[in-house]
């Protein structure tokens, strides 16, 4: 799958990343969050996200 330059990713258990380079594949992503009043990064979530 080809990288999408525009969405840098580590996160090397998702089915969308690039593998070798760490970008995504998609050509957008959904970004959203578990919390009820985000207040950190930790608070945010990749949606788009799909175990490999
Ligand atoms: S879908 Fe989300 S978690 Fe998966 S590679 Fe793309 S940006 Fe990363």
């Amino acid at each position: 799958m080809k990288k999408n330059p525009s969405i840098k990713c580590s996160v090397q258990q998702c089915q969308y990343h690039a593998c070798s380079e760490n970008y995504c594949t998609l050509d957008s992503i959904q970004v959203g969050t578990h919390e009820l009043n985000p207040t950190k990064v930790e608070c945010t979530d990749c949606k788009s996200f799909e175990l490999k």
